[in-house]
C-alpha cells in the first residue's frame, strides 16, 4: 500500500486548434490506505490526472510519488496499481476465471495454483465464483463489472484507479455497487483514486473528495467540509441536489442590507467586516430555506422574503418547492407535506446563520452557514421528540 503525492502535476495535449491546459499544477497528499474520489464536471480534467498516475499519459510538468519512490517516469507496468474502467475492458474470448488471472499470469512470476487459489478467493469475495467459467457475452452489466473490479482486486495492487467504474450501470445497481465498493475498499485497505462526474457518489463514497474545474483545483476535503464550508461558488454549486440557490445582491454597508429588486436582507453580523465589495452572490441551500405560515409571529421577521410558487414536486421523502423572487428562481426542500401549488404567493425564511455568501466576480467564499460539519450524533427516538 502507498501515499501518493501528486506535486504540481501538469498535463498539456496539444491539438489541431491549439494546446489544451487538461490539468493545471494540481498539489494533492493522498494517505495510505485513503479512498479519494475526484470529481467535477466532463472535461474538468479527472481522468487525464488518473492516467497520469497510472503511467498512461507522461506529465508535461511535475512529479509523482508512490511513498518516496518518484514514479513520474515509470511504466505503467513498473508502477503496482491497477486500473478499472467505465467499460470494464474485458477480453471477448476469455472466460471470467481468464480474464482475472491474465494479468498475473502475464505480470508475475507466481506459480499457477496459487495464481488460481487468488482468482477462488477473490472470485467468493465478489459473489461471481459460479460466473467463472463465463465469457463476459454472458454476463450482465453488473456482472462484469465484477469481473473486472475482481480483475484489479486479484493484483493486490499498491493503488487503486478506477475511472467511473459504475456508470455504465442501471441506478438500482450502481447504488448497491456505490455501498459494496465502499466496504471492499475499506477491507482491502488499498489507497484507491475513484473518478466520476456524479456529486451523489463523491458524496457518499470518498474519505475526501477532490474538487477539480477547468483543469484547476478547486477544493479538497471531507464530503462535508465540502458541503457545507465550500471554498467558492463552483463547490457550492456542484455539490447538492437539488443545488444551493444563489442570488445576486447588492451590498449596502450604511443599513448593512443586501438587496436586490425583491428583497432587502441584513448583512449576517458575522460577516458585516468582511463584505468589502459592492456585489455579492448569496447561497442558501434548498433544505435551509422554510415557507413561513405567519410571518407576524416569526422570530427573525427580517430575514423573510416574499416569493411565489412555480411548481411544487412531491417526491416521497421530501418535497421541492420551486419558487419565484422577482424573477428569480429559489428552490426549498422540506421533509414535510406542504399543502401549497403553484400561483400561491408565500413568505420564506432565509436564515442569516445558514446563509453563504461569495464574492460576486471571483466566486470565492466570503461567509459560511453555520451547519457544523461534525453534528452530533443522532439522538434515540425520545431525543428526537424533544428536537422536533
Ligand atoms: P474528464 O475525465 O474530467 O471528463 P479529461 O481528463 O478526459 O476530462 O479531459 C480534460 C481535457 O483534456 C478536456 O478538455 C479534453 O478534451 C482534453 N483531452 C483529454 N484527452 C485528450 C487527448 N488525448 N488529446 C487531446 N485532448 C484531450
Ligand atoms: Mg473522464
Amino acid at each position: 500500500m502507498a501515499r501518493v503525492v501528486i506535486d504540481a502535476l501538469t498535463k498539456e495535449y496539444d491539438s489541431p486548434g491549439g494546446s489544451i491546459l487538461a490539468v493545471d499544477e494540481l498539489n494533492l497528499e493522498i494517505e495510505d490506505g485513503e479512498f479519494v474520489v475526484f470529481v467535477g464536471p466532463s472535461g474538468c480534467g479527472k481522468s487525464t490526472t488518473l492516467r497520469c498516475i497510472a503511467g498512461l499519459e507522461t506529465v508535461t510538468d511535475g512529479a509523482l510519488r508512490f511513498d518516496d519512490e518518484d514514479v513520474t517516469d515509470q511504466k505503467p507496468k513498473e508502477r503496482d496499481i491497477a486500473m478499472v474502467f467505465q467499460n470494464y475492458a474485458l477480453y471477448p474470448h476469455m472466460t471470467a476465471r481468464e480474464n482475472m488471472s491474465f494479468g498475473l499470469k502475464m505480470s508475475t512470476d507466481l506459480p499457477t495454483d496459487e495464481i488460481e487459489e487468488r482468482v477462488e478467493e477473490t472470485a467468493e469475495m465478489m459473489g461471481i465464483e459460479a460466473l467463472l467459467a463465463d465469457k463476459p457475452k454472458a454476463l450482465s452489466g453488473g456482472q462484469q463489472q465484477r469481473v473486472a473490479l475482481g480483475r484489479a482486486i486479484v493484483r493486490d495492487p499498491e493503488v487503486f484507479l478506477m475511472d467511473e467504474p459504475l456508470s455504465n450501470l442501471d441506478a438500482k445497481l450502481r447504488a448497491q455497487m456505490r455501498t459494496e465498493l465502499q466496504q471492499l475498499q475499506s477491507e482491502l485497505d488499498v489507497t484507491t483514486v475513484y473518478v466520476t462526474h456524479d456529486q451523489t457518489e463523491a458524496m457518499t463514497m470518498g474519505d475526501r473528495i477532490v474538487v477539480l474545474n477547468g483543469g484547476q483545483l478547486q477544493q479538497v476535503g471531507t464530503p462535508l467540509e465540502c458541503y457545507h464550508r465550500p471554498a467558492n461558488r463552483f463547490v457550492a454549486g456542484f455539490l447538492g441536489s437539488p443545488p444551493m440557490n444563489f442570488l445576486e445582491v447588492d451590498v449596502d454597508l450604511e443599513k448593512e442590507v443586501l438587496s436586490n429588486s425583491a428583497f432587502s436582507l441584513p448583512i449576517p453580523e458575522s460577516a458585516v467586516d468582511d463584505v468589502g465589495g459592492s456585489k455579492l452572490t448569496l447561497g442558501i441551500r434548498p433544505e435551509h430555506v422554510s415557507l413561513v405560515g405567519s410571518p407576524e409571529t416569526h422570530a427573525e421577521p427580517d430575514h423573510l422574503i416574499e416569493a411565489e410558487v412555480t411548481v411544487t414536486e412531491p417526491m416521497g421523502d421530501v418535497t421541492n418547492v420551486y419558487l419565484d423572487v422577482g424573477g428569480e428562481s429559489l428552490t426549498l426542500t422540506s421533509n414535510e407535506r406542504l399543502g401549497v401549488s403553484g400561483g400561491d404567493r408565500m413568505h420564506v425564511h432565509v436564515p442569516a446563520a445558514k446563509m453563504h455568501l461569495f464574492d460576486a466576480e471571483t466566486g470565492e467564499a466570503i461567509k459560511h452557514s453555520d451547519e457544523p460539519i461534525d453534528p452530533a450524533r443522532i439522538p434515540g427516538p425520545s431525543g428526537h421528540a424533544e428536537m422536533a
